[in-house]
């Protein structure tokens, strides 16, 4: 239902968690984040955000996460159909649905990925770490994070607004969609990725609005935005004139 990242120099937990509150109008009924921080750390639950804020540890640190607001639509509202979903050091969380994601995952069962839930979106993250180590046990990389989510999305079908980490490319946040909203805040030092602006417009008021099919890297030094072939595109900035 909603989605969020966020890359920075200030702890992403209080930020994510704000920006989630934000996305609570349009109903929920689970909430999650991951904060990469050298691991990828997850915590999900259903029931409000400050059900999620409860069990987060004081000392959560990191600069750089994701955040989820799930609206079920394939497997019933529970903490582990809840996002972000995980596979290895990949943690993703998705708006929208993966149609074909029943024969993908019957693959990668197959190819010995263990599934822990019932979702569509969990088919994102477990073919994300086969394009990424080429295997469920490999612990080389066959290619880099954001080639390896191209490749993944190039092989779903339906819709998705995504944002994605991985732990052993740890200055990185990669937002991607296709019929599903997403927009890039472009703050001081800090940038955000959210499927809707209001999640995030008392902080920045500077957006890019994606496009269907691209990718943007986002990094404390900057964000770049490429089409599902992997070519650079060059996007116009504007700035929100309302207030929330
Ligand atoms: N289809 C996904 C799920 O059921 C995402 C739902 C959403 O957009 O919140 O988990």
């Amino acid at each position: 239902c909603g989605i969020i990242g966020y890359v920075g120099n200030r702890e992403a937990a209080p930020i994510l968690i704000d920006c989630l509150k934000k996305l609570e109008y349009r109903g929920y009924d689970s909430a999650g984040i991951t904060i990469l921080n050298g691991n990828i750390d997850t915590y999900k639950t259903v029931g409000k955000i400050r059900e999620l804020e409860k069990i987060l540890p004081e000392d959560l640190k990191g600069n750089i996460g994701i955040g989820h607001t799930r609206w079920a639509t394939h497997g019933v509202p529970s903490t582990v159909n809840s996002h972000p979903h995980n596979s290895g050091d990949i943690s993703i969380v998705h708006n929208g649905i993966i149609e074909n994601y029943l024969a993908i995952k019957e693959k990668l069962q197959q190819e010995g990925y263990d599934f822990l839930s019932e979702t569509d979106t969990e088919v994102i993250a477990h073919l994300l770490h086969s394009k990424l180590y080429g295997s469920v046990n490999n612990t080389e990389k066959t290619c880099d994070f954001f080639t390896a989510l191209r490749s993944t999305l190039q092989e779903v079908e339906g819709s998705y607004a995504v944002t994605a980490v991985c732990s052993s490319e740890p200055d990185l946040m990669i937002a991607a969609r296709k019929d599903s909203p997403l927009i890039i805040g472009i703050g001081d030092g800090e940038y955000y990725a959210a499927s809707d602006v209001t999640a995030f417009l008392n902080h920045t008021k500077d957006v890019v609005f994606v496009d269907d099919l691209d990718l943007v890297t986002i990094r404390p030094e900057g964000v770049e935005f490429f089409d599902i072939d992997g070519n650079v595109l060059e996007k116009e900035k504007t700035t929100i004139e309302w207030d929330i």
